[in-house]
């Protein structure tokens, strides 16, 4: 039997790591608690506590080869796993080995002349971005990221890739159009360079393919030049907010989003949001003195209000957004965020004497022109359902049409909509059902969803929104017949697929 002191000595690798992020309080909490071994859990909703076989974490492209060819000769299936935000078990294998990249944080170059870096793809945004900054301190013109996820900032560069990730850039493609290549340790324990002229299928495929093609070990990412920007922020209502964006373009904004009312008491619940966006200065612009930024205490204080008092939480929250506007951040520092993980561990006594809860997160596309019918529609469905809506945004995504399992099909308008979900079993009834009835809404108007979320969505939901879904399994057959890589989101969609149910 594989133990963890044998499967560290054999993979001979660095020693493994067992991590144990957060508590389990799921559903299996009580098994976690008989069986205190490999337990993971995802950060953000906590509900996908999975029970590990053993965790490996290399430091290099020999090491993950060295975990692949182990993994073949031994037979076992391995999952790979960043920074854990995926909500659908796409990093963890119940039983599995799990591969942890970040070990895998190294720079490997920086190439000034044409503005590309080169990273081990576990390392994590904060890393890359303060080494960008310290590396090019004396350069008067300097590189940085183009985008990056927001809400959270310790997601890894593998983990932006495998969901094709994009951040709230106005007129930006998926982080697909930022990559120049990247590495990738095959089901084979190969490594092969995966560019557009390089294994090209197997780059578009990587690329949102969920961590089932392979191990990526490095990225070379396109950067853009740092600029500074100011942010203007308006209240805006749903009817006029296409214009406003399309205007915002026209005057050379690059990035923005909307994030609308969440009480439902108020006829401004999901119509009227603060609209925030961000257009390029002057570099002699003086960046501004003491700015009002929400401190870890604000986010603390804004996310309990969510919970407790929507209307509060509405009018601290706009309020404190429209005070920022004129004021001036570097174009990479303004995409990070205040995040505390497992904050809902801290709500839980609370808010239901320690019952536990959390929040899942839907994103759902549609095309733009169908955005306020859309919002109307989920409105009064989240009325009648009595459906508990912590934050939501809506952000603008230009069409993909380089990857296979592309989500950004059309240039949509995404929402994103996080949802407060208490962990007992009725309770996950209903917001499976509440996920769905999101989704279906967003496939009538056309559109589609983010599959990085939670696994609620049936086998007619990922056909309609993907339709390559059969072929996308098939060339991951071909690719890795043995099924190295797996997960349990994998297996729930392969044999939902299989059986046509
Ligand atoms: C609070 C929050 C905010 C978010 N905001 C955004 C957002 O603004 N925009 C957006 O697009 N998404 C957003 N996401 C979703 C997030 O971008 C994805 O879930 C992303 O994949 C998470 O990266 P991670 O490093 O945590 O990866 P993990 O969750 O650990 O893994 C995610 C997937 O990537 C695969 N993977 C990870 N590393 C590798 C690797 N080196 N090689 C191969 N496969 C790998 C895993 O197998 C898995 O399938 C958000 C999620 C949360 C919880």
């Amino acid at each position: 039997m594989l133990t963890r002191r044998t499967f560290t000595k054999w993979a001979g690798i660095l020693p493994s790591t067992y991590l144990l992020p957060g508590t389990c309080s799921s559903l299996k909490e009580s098994a976690a608690e008989k069986d205190p071994g490999l337990w993971v859990n995802d950060i953000h909703s906590q509900l996908n506590a999975t029970h590990l076989r053993a965790s490996v974490r290399p430091a290099s492209a020999q090491g993950l080869q060295q975990v692949v060819h182990d993994a073949k000769e031994r037979r076992f299936s391995l999952c790979i796993a960043g920074g854990r935000h995926a909500m659908g078990g796409q990093q963890f294998l119940s039983d599995g080995v799990l591969v942890d990249t970040r070990g895998m944080n190294r720079i490997v170059s920086l190439d000034q002349q044409r503005g590309l870096i080169e990273v081990g793809a576990g390392i994590e945004w904060p890393e890359l971005i303060d080494y960008l900054e310290a590396a090019q301190a004396g350069s008067a013109e300097k590189w940085t990221i183009a985008q990056k996820q927001t809400g959270a900032d310790r997601l890894t560069l593998g983990g932006a890739l495998s969901a094709n990730a994009h951040g709230r850039g106005l007129a930006m493609k998926p982080i697909i159009a930022d990559v120049e290549s990247f590495t990738l340790v095959d089901a084979g324990g190969e490594l092969r360079t995966c560019s557009r002229a390089d294994n090209a299928e197997l780059f578009k495929l990587a690329i949102g393919g969920y961590g089932l093609f392979g191990i990526i070990a490095t990225v070379t990412l396109r950067l853009v030049r740092r600029q500074k920007v100011e942010r203007a922020v308006e209240i805006v209502e749903i009817d006029k907010l296409m214009p406003a964006f399309q205007e915002r373009i026209a005057a050379g904004f690059l990035y923005g989003d909307w994030q609308f009312s969440i009480d439902p008491a108020s006829t401004d619940f999901l119509s009227r949001g603060v609209f925030s966006c961000y257009r390029p200065v002057d570099p002699a612009t003086p960046m501004s003195e003491s700015p009002k930024d929400l401190t870890v205490d604000d986010w603390r204080n804004l996310i309990y209000l969510a919970h407790t008092d929507k209307k509060k939480a509405w009018e601290v929250y706009s309020g404190r957004y429209l005070a920022t506007s004129g004021q001036i951040y570097w174009s990479d520092r303004m995409q990070q965020s205040v995040y505390i993980d497992d904050y809902h561990r801290e709500l839980d006594p609370e808010l239901s004497g320690g019952k536990p809860a959390s929040e899942m997160i839907a994103e759902i596309y549609v095309p733009r022109p169908a955005l306020a019918a859309f919002l109307a529609e989920v409105r009064a469905d989240f009325l009648a359902n009595a459906v508990d809506l912590i934050y939501g945004t809506v952000r603008l995504v230009e069409r993909d049409d380089e990857s296979f399992l592309a989500w950004a099909t059309q240039p949509w308008a995404g929402v994103i909509f996080n949802l407060h979900v208490a962990h007992d079993e009725s309770s996950l009834a209903k917001a499976a059902a509440d996920f769905r009835r999101l989704i279906d809404r967003g496939l009538q108007h056309g559109g589609s969803f983010y599959l990085t979320y939670h696994r609620w969505a049936n086998r007619a939901e990922v056909a309609a929104a993907y339709p390559q879904f059969p072929e996308f399994l098939r060339l991951k057959r071909q690719y890795d017949p043995e099924e190295r890589f797996q997960s349990d989101w994998y297996r729930q969609y392969r044999d939902l697929f299989a059986s046509g149910a």
